[in-house]
């Protein structure tokens, strides 16, 4: 049977600095080349055979992606394949060119891949071979697979040619951890990946890594008062379901958390007894994305060992129908004691979600980030290729989208506020769980979790739109992209959301 882990990773990386000359190219079976948008003589001059590179390049057609890929007459027929960027391109343009690239390569026979970005000056040349590097930990990662027969792996190691200095790539490799982590996890099946083996999986890892682990079981969680939680918990088969909260203490085992990741964990979301049809509940055991990328940018900050107090949160409930199964018309009370008019039981994400953001929120973190796949609505309203931002503090949007961009995981903010709470009001409860027909369900689904963020804590819902995409998004081709993982780390290293409240 599939293993609830990923292997580690068995890929290793080397460095070439300097001149790239023919022998350094011949160890590698794919050489993964980007050239500056209209590369001269004195790029392809650069490389080994770069006459005839320069020769294949002029006949390639304007705007191919790769621009051209052709076979090198050495002794392994290294396999070129180029691209062209501009100097100034988006993190999303590097990435997505990155992903281009590689799949392109590693279509082919499985082998040892360089990288080299010849022609531009030595940081854009970093960031760009980063860029690739970051695509090929992502193709060359095996994602769970149960066929009897298992597929051949596709990188078996990595060259950075042709930099001047050393690249640190622990972030880069960090970051691949988390993303791979994430994806592992959103694309294990349901009956692999059900909550037991979750809340195994993760007391496994916090063994592994030295966090605090601890485990909230429908019993305690009842005790606490997470009435919304329970609802959708109380469908469940079995009784499976809990909140799982991992903690990361570099320094004082008691510190506050600076930041906590909170994320939705529905490891199967049938709709509940709003039944979803088939097309929509097909691929649901992908509705626990949120959690697994809260966990994977856990893991990120964990393996990078930041010098942040930092708590994890998962939400890990089946969502599925039965006689148990909560309905519209239910009233629900959370643990905050705010109570909750039932609308539609497939907006389950918002009510396992509320109860964890007021455990999370006691706690007095610095900030919290929530990850869901929370609504259609959001989709809609920005497609696949952005994730919906969502924030008590709305004087951070340019700062919220502006990590997007830096990190290539682009988020769109949208407004949240009382306002909305007009669209919520029922006569029964403190407000509804859903409007009934107004549109904008992702506004009013962040609305309503901002009511169980307690003591005014800074807070960011991420409402993962981009989490699946087919093709892939940015330096990911798999479906499941595991957005998040890069954004959250760049709020934290890059941003200044960790010190603007303080
Ligand atoms: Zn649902």
């Amino acid at each position: 049977m599939q293993n609830v882990l990923p292997e580690s990773r068995d890929i290793r990386i080397y460095q070439k600095l300097g001149r790239v000359d023919a022998k350094s190219v011949e160890a590698v079976d794919q050489l993964l080349l980007i050239l500056p948008a209209r590369p001269g003589k004195a790029v392809f001059s650069k490389l080994p055979q770069g006459a005839r590179l320069q020769a294949v390049y002029r006949r390639h057609d304007a705007g191919s992606v790769p621009a051209f890929s052709t076979r090198l007459g050495n002794r392994r027929q290294t396999l070129v394949v180029a691209g062209t960027l501009s100097a100034d391109a988006s993190t999303f343009d590097q990435l997505t060119l990155a992903r281009k690239l590689v799949s392109a390569a590693t279509r082919q026979k499985a082998g040892s891949v360089g990288i080299c970005a010849p022609g531009f000056d030595a940081s854009t040349q970093a960031k760009f071979v980063g860029s690739v590097l970051s695509a090929a930990l992502a193709a060359g990662f095996r994602m769970p697979e149960l066929k009897s027969k298992p597929t051949p792996k596709k990188i078996s190691s990595i060259r950075l040619l042709g930099l001047d200095e050393r690249l640190d790539t622990s972030r880069i490799e960090a970051e691949a951890s988390g993303n791979n982590l994430a994806r592992w996890l959103t694309a294990l099946p349901p009956n692999v990946l059900d909550a037991t083996a979750y809340g195994t999986l993760t007391r496994d890892l916090a063994r592994r890594h030295g966090w605090q682990y601890k485990r909230y079981s429908t019993k305690e969680l009842d005790k606490l008062g997470c009435g919304a939680f329970l609802a959708v918990a109380q469908g469940n088969d079995n009784d499976s379901a809990g909140i799982v909260r991992l903690r990361y203490r570099p320094a004082s085992k008691d510190a506050v958390p600076d930041v906590s990741l909170v994320g939705k964990g529905i490891i199967f979301d049938t709709g509940g007894t709003n039944l979803k049809p088939f097309e929509y509940m097909l691929d649901m055991h992908g509705d626990m994305q949120g959690s697994a990328v809260a966990l994977g940018a856990f893991l990120t900050i964990s393996e990078l060992q930041l010098p942040i107090a930092v708590d994890c949160w998962l939400a890990i409930t089946e969502n599925r129908t039965g006689p148990n199964a909560y309905k519209s018309q239910d009233v629900i009370a959370a643990a905050n004691g705010k109570t909750i008019q039932t609308v539609h039981t497939d907006a389950e994400g918002r009510m396992a979600l509320a109860d964890t953001l007021v455990l999370a929120s006691r706690e007095n973190p610095g900030l919290i980030i929530d990850y869901a796949t929370l609504t259609g609505s959001c989709i809609r309203a920005i497609t696949k290729r952005y994730s919906g931002i969502f924030t008590n503090r709305p004087e951070w949007h340019a700062e919220l989208t502006s990590i997007g961009e830096h990190s290539g995981e682009r988020v769109w903010p949208f407004p949240i506020g009382d306002e909305f709470m007009d669209d919520l009001k029922s006569d029964t409860a403190d407000f509804l769980q859903c409007a009934v027909k107004a549109p904008g369900d992702h506004i009013h689904a962040a609305t309503f979790l901002a009511e169980f963020v307690e003591n005014d804590t800074p807070w960011v819902h991420i409402d993962l739109s981009a989490g699946d995409n087919d093709g892939g998004l940015g330096h990911v081709a798999t479906k499941f992209t595991g957005f998040g993982v890069r954004y959250t780390l760049s709020a934290i290293l890059d941003g200044n959301l960790l010190k603007a409240d303080s």
